[in-house]
């Protein structure tokens, strides 16, 4: 079949060879992929910043498709249903699936303290291929995936599997009270949807920080928020202590994670940041500007353990630092019922549609952010 291959850094083709899945445990599903997306999370892995991304390997963990195969002991889906896939993959029984941590699921990924199984997302979460491809085996098919329903677009659908949730539960992390000023820095799809919900939770005012000017323009009409390049308003912290009276912002959001040091990746600063696992400037940011007791919710991801971090002032600030994986499942059922009232519009933020055979150049495009791109669903061949 055809499926998205990863050869190394910066280094992603479309290969026509790759070998049919199949089922190999009786909760499995085969699913035939109608929809995949590139998430920001995928640029981690393009940009060799996860450790154990091996090569050879297909990314891909938002998706949506036709199930074509069902394992012996699958209850709750047939073949011809059509589903949305959460990007985690879960068991359903383990201590933290009990508790709806479905993002931190401990049998789908036993050798790790922290994350759980995410398709499609390196051997440090499971070792699973993506949907970045013509076909996905899908494990635990009766604990993740959702059956689409019929009023559905599927345009929103593939979108519920990742970030309208992870939007949602970054907003949600962040605990935000009525009358609350919120910072969110990144104006990707996820930062656009946690501005986006930041409102369903009552905020006064809610401002995105990016430096990328297209994407802040979408973020302001998109989810109604303020957007603030900070290439133009000197050092961000100062900024936000200025117009919250000194006292810093009720709570920051980070949605940027281990970018690829940005645009200092040709300096010297650059690379060593990028040594050290990516650049942290949006976390340093969201620490130092939130205000005293205030919440810093992280939903970018980051790779290894990253010294850059100032740790002390977390501490001595006595901030909550809340971070986790979407759990995908658990808010599915409030987000549908979002996306039928109308109060999320998720396909809007898609602005590219390419055939995986040209998977190479999506990757290429997301990343440098060319062609006004926010978010790129790649089509399988039919
Ligand atoms: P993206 O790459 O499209 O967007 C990231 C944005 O951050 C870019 O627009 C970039 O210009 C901006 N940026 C870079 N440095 C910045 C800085 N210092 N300050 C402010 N903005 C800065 O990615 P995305 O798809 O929106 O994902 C965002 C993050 O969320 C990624 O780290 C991704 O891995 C993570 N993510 C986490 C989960 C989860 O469950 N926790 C799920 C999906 C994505
Ligand atoms: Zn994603």
């Amino acid at each position: 079949m055809l499926a998205m291959n990863y050869r190394g850094p910066y280094r992603v083709r479309a290969d026509k060879n790759v070998p049919l899945p199949e089922i190999l445990h009786p909760q499995d599903v085969i699913v035939r992929v109608l929809r995949s997306c590139i998430c920001g999370s995928d640029l981690h892995l393009y940009h060799g910043l996860v450790p154990d991304t091996r090569i050879g390997s297909t990314f891909g963990h938002e998706f949506i498709g036709e199930v074509v195969e069902v394992g012996t002991a699958i209850e709750n889906l047939q073949v011809g249903d059509r589903v949305m896939v959460p990007f985690n993959i879960a068991c359903g029984k383990c201590a933290f699936c009990r508790q709806e941590l479905y993002g931190n699921c401990h049998e789908s990924n036993p050798e790790a303290t922290a994350v759980g199984g995410i398709f499609g997302y390196s051997h440090t979460a499971g070792g699973y291929a993506g949907g970045q491809a013509e076909y996905v085996r899908v494990p635990y098919a009766d604990v993740g995936p959702v059956v689409i329903p019929n009023w559905m677009d599927p345009d929103d659908a593939v979108l519920l599997t990742d970030v309208v949730p992870t939007g949602y539960q970054a907003a949600e992390m962040a605990g935000i009270q009525p009358g609350d000023t919120v910072v969110v820095f990144g104006a990707g799809p996820i930062g656009i949807m946690a501005a986006k919900c930041s409102w369903l939770f009552g905020a006064a005012r809610v401002i995105i920080i990016d430096q990328v000017d297209y994407r802040l323009e979408f973020a302001e009409r998109y989810a109604q928020c303020e957007a603030v390049n900070f290439r133009s308003i000197g050092d961000p912290v100062v900024f936000i202590k200025t117009i919250t009276d000194s006292l810093g912002a009720d709570v920051c959001i980070d949605a940027v994670g281990c970018e690829a040091a940005g645009n200092s990746i040709n300096t010297l600063l650059g690379r060593y940041m990028m040594l050290q696992g990516g650049s942290t400037t949006a976390l340093h940011w969201a620490i130092n500007s939130v205000k005293k007791g205030g919440i810093v919710s992280i939903v970018g991801v980051y790779g290894p353990t990253n010294s850059l971090v100032p740790i002390g002032n977390v501490l001595n600030k006595g901030i909550t630092i809340r971070a986790n994986q979407a759990s995908v499942k658990r808010l599915l059922p409030k987000l549908i019922q979002h996306v039928q009232d109308g109060v999320i519009n998720p396909k809007e933020l898609i602005t590219h549609r390419v055939p995986l055979e040209e998977v190479g150049d999506a990757y290429h495009l997301f990343s440098s952010k060319l062609d006004n791109c926010i978010k790129t669903v790649l089509i399988p061949p039919l």
